[in-house]
């Protein structure tokens, strides 16, 4: 088994008395991409926010490589390669573009966004040597050309392309992608798609949570559907799209 990056086994997840997540179990392959579909309140974001350490599980365990990171802060978990976007992006709006990839490197191993922000101004020598780094990664998302602009003066789709910036200049293994391509036009999230196969060559491995089924079925090696918590499906898009269950709960007459 050691190819796969992530591990989610048997994880439960209740809030009050409701059941948000139970009994989830499935793996994902170094260097793959996969996908986690499902209908509003299935359990996504939940599933999330319980393998980046935000939320604790009532059952199960998380695995990164060969270490149980369940009981494991955000910031342990970002430190050992587990890097993420969020569905808002969450930007520095005052900062350059440049200032808010650099807050992301330096988060590596920090606390907090704050810790990150308050070191990023108490050390102008240390920024100055990862400015080469972090406008490399500005140039591969396509936003070097932006690099000293306000990140608040961004459109939607600039926004996505920081946020993925910001996630890579943690140096992760393992990238965790929140509705990346939501409020883009067609042609913005094909450029994003390019970019997270590009990611994925590069060795990174990628989980993704998102709406745009074009964009699920094309770039996705395997795909786990939950429906109230559960996992109902997992496989290819091939097999994915032609599940019964998946059809009958989820995709409907479009597929
Ligand atoms: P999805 O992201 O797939 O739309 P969520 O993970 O947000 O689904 O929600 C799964 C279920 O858990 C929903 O029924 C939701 O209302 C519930 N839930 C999520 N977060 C909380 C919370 N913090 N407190 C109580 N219930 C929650
Ligand atoms: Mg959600």
């Amino acid at each position: 088994m050691a190819d796969i990056l992530l591990s989610v086994d048997k994880i439960g997840k209740t809030f009050g008395g409701l059941s948000a997540i139970s009994g989830l179990s499935f793996q994902v392959r170094e260097r793959s991409i996969k996908a986690v579909i499902g209908p509003n309140g299935a359990g996504k974001s939940t599933l999330f926010n319980l393998i980046t350490g935000i939320d604790s599980p009532t059952a199960g365990r998380v695995r990164l490589g060969d270490r149980d990171v369940t009981g494991m802060k955000p910031n342990r978990r970002a430190a050992m390669g587990m890097g993420r976007t969020f569905q808002t992006p969450q930007i520095f709006g005052e900062m350059s573009v440049l200032e808010n990839v650099q807050v992301g490197y330096h988060l590596r191993g920090r606390a907090t966004w704050l810790d990150a922000l308050l070191y990023t101004n108490r050390s102008r020598r240390e920024e100055r040597e990862t400015h080469e780094r972090c406008l490399a990664i500005l140039e591969k998302v396509g936003l070097s050309d932006k690099a000293n602009e306000a990140a608040g003066d961004l459109a939607c789709g600039e926004l996505k392309l920081l946020e993925m910036a910001r996630a890579l200049a943690l140096g992760p293994r393992l990238l965790l992608l929140d509705e990346f391509a939501a409020g883009l036009t067609r042609g913005e999230s094909e450029h994003m798609m390019g970019l997270v196969r590009e990611i994925r060559d590069d060795g990174v491995t990628v989980l993704l949570v998102e709406h745009d089924m074009h964009l699920v079925m094309n770039l996705s090696d395997e795909i786990v559907v939950l429906n109230f918590g559960e996992k109902i499906a997992e496989g290819t898009p091939e097999e994915i799209q032609r599940n019964d269950k998946v059809i009958e709960v989820y995709l409907g007459a479009e597929v």
